[in-house]
């Protein structure tokens, strides 16, 4: 019997390993977000650093990496990418911010479409920069992460609470960040491949930019906390210990279609524990190895840290190390 060209009598979690590329001992790639935020003054600076950063990376495909400078500096960052380091690299881009519409009246607006058009393919939706900054609300972060995941980017959906939250204690801080996933992820479809394309990364408001970095304990609770959330919202959780070969009716890349209408992207054992989540406030190489060993903790998005190349580098070869 086969089932869209797999062997079903394969052990199910065999193929669904397969299909998630993982490794024998289930470790998953790390993957390591540098955000530059409004950084460095000129192109000329920016090109330097890519490749300075880059050069750490290129052609391991042990870990992941994704570079987000300002906009304006993104167009030429994607032709500098493919002179100074091939389009071999698996260093990949991301973008700060976008807009929900495609196009129209919207001064000052980058739409998904224009990103991808690029070359990009992460990014980063929901800092709290933005969110306090901007005004962003969980309403608009909503409309860019579905307009987003439409263009079949990869969203980098940013949650965390603020301090007054935390120091109630980390149930406090989980009821926190439960609320946040449930409205910025509002009518997010487990179908049409979206889910995979999902990656939390969890960053304590009063962490960032402050040198007080979250304990890494907690961050693994809390980490593991946001998975068993989506799971719950995308109906992964009993996947796939139920029954898989009864249920599973195809299977396409990293997705695995249930007849009944539910869509598990999650692979392997543990289920939800597939979702990526990431932790971001305060990484250096000084504290890197202490969230990128646990388990639970996918990668780490990094912003000043990110900008210094000696230090990022370190914190690069952390992750390959971990990967
Ligand atoms: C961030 O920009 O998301 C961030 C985590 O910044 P920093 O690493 O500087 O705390």
């Amino acid at each position: 019997m086969r089932t869209n060209g797999i062997h079903a009598n394969l052990s199910s979690d065999f193929v669904l390993r397969k299909f998630a590329g993982e490794n024998e001992s289930n470790n998953m790639k790390k993957l390591l977000v540098a955000n530059w935020k409004l950084n460095p003054q000129t192109l000329n600076e920016a090109k330097k650093l890519f490749k300075e950063v880059s050069n750490f990376k290129i052609h391991d495909p042990r870990f992941e990496l994704v570079i987000c400078p300002p906009f304006s500096y993104l167009s030429s960052i994607v032709s500098h990418k493919s002179s100074v380091i091939g389009h071999r690299s698996l260093v990949k881009l991301g973008a700060q911010d976008v807009f929900w519409e495609d196009k129209g009246a919207y001064t000052g607006e980058v739409s998904a479409a224009m990103l991808k058009n690029l070359g990009v393919e992460y990014v980063i939706i929901g800092h709290s920069e933005r969110r306090r900054w901007l005004n962003e609300t969980d309403e608009m972060i909503n409309k860019k992460v579905l307009t987003t995941l439409k263009a079949g980017l990869k969203v980098i959906l940013c949650a965390g609470e603020p301090l007054n939250i935390r120091r109630k204690g980390l149930v406090a801080a989980k009821r926190f960040v439960k609320n946040q996933l449930q409205n910025d992820l509002k009518n997010v479809s487990s179908f049409k491949f979206q889910v995979p394309r999902l990656i939390v990364a969890y960053e304590p408001i009063w962490a960032i930019g402050t040198g007080r970095p979250d304990k890494p304990e907690q961050t693994a609770e809390m980490a593991k906390f946001i998975k068993d959330v989506l799971g719950a919202m995308f109906h992964v959780s009993r996947f796939p210990e139920a029954e898989p070969r009864r249920k599973a009716s195809f299977q396409r890349g990293k997705q695995v279609r249930y007849p009944e209408g539910e869509t598990a992207f999650s692979y392997g054992a543990g289920g939800a524990g597939k979702f990526q989540v990431l932790y971001g406030g305060s990484v250096n190489s000084g504290n890197a190895e202490m969230f990128l060993e646990k388990k639970e903790i996918d990668g780490a998005l990094i912003g000043g840290a990110s900008v210094k190349p000696k230090e990022f580098g370190k914190i690069i070869k952390i992750a390959q190390r971990l990967s």
